[in-house]
């Protein structure tokens, strides 16, 4: 199983980490490595858009010809796990809580409209616990870094999590996306439920 980080921006090493940790867990064999081209990208059987800053990594995926590749692979079916800014790329629509309208480049693919910096900004970063019962987690920590909350979901779209009333964790089919980052914990069980989806597509 081939397993690619976007590293063009944001905690990729993290991301890295926890799911070498999670594949381990579930005895399967394979690489994860840090992807940036559209070549890089190709092999790829799942990807995971970590957290960082969305128009950065959206500007640059955009320049080197990656955005196309990406898109055109989950269409086709490959696996992704978007975290924040992974979550805001790879939605249909974005706002931002205090500025609104942010023109930068998405994926266009999950039928959601995401609101940027719902939480407030870096100071008001916490870390708190959630759950992701659909998915058959009971609760793990969350680490919210200028997260974006979800709103206006397509009738596709499942709610994996909620905290405070915000939906915070969606699922639509081969899409796995949140507004908290797992990979700051040492709990692996998101990337393990990641990982399982991209070894049930293999079969
Ligand atoms: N607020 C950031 C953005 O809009 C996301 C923050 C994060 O990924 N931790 O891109």
């Amino acid at each position: 199983m081939n397993i690619g980080v976007l590293g063009l921006q944001g905690d990729v090493a993290e991301n890295i980490n926890a799911s070498r940790q999670a594949m381990a867990k579930l005895g399967i064999k394979g690489t994860v490595k840090q992807v940036k081209t559209p070549e890089e990208l190709a092999s790829l059987d799942g990807l995971i858009i970590p957290g960082g800053e969305s128009t950065m990594i959206g500007q640059m995926s955009l320049v080197n010809g990656a955005i196309k590749t990406i898109k055109e692979k989950i269409q086709a079916g490959m696996p992704v796990f978007g975290i924040c800014a992974g979550l805001i790329l790879l939605s249909k629509n974005v706002r931002d809580k205090t500025v609104g309208k942010t023109n930068q480049p998405l994926l266009d693919l999950l039928d959601v409209r995401v609101e940027r910096n719902s939480f407030g900004r870096q100071k008001d970063s916490f870390e708190t616990e959630v759950s992701a019962e659909p998915l058959g987690i009971q609760r793990m920590r969350g680490v919210f870094i200028r997260s974006p909350s979800i709103e206006d979901l397509g009738k596709n779209v499942k709610v994996v999590s909620k905290f405070n009333e915000k939906v915070v964790a969606v699922q639509q089919g081969n899409i796995l996306a949140t507004s908290f980052h797992p990979e700051l914990t040492n709990d692996v069980s998101l990337h393990r439920y990641f990982i399982s989806m991209v070894a049930t597509r293999k079969k």
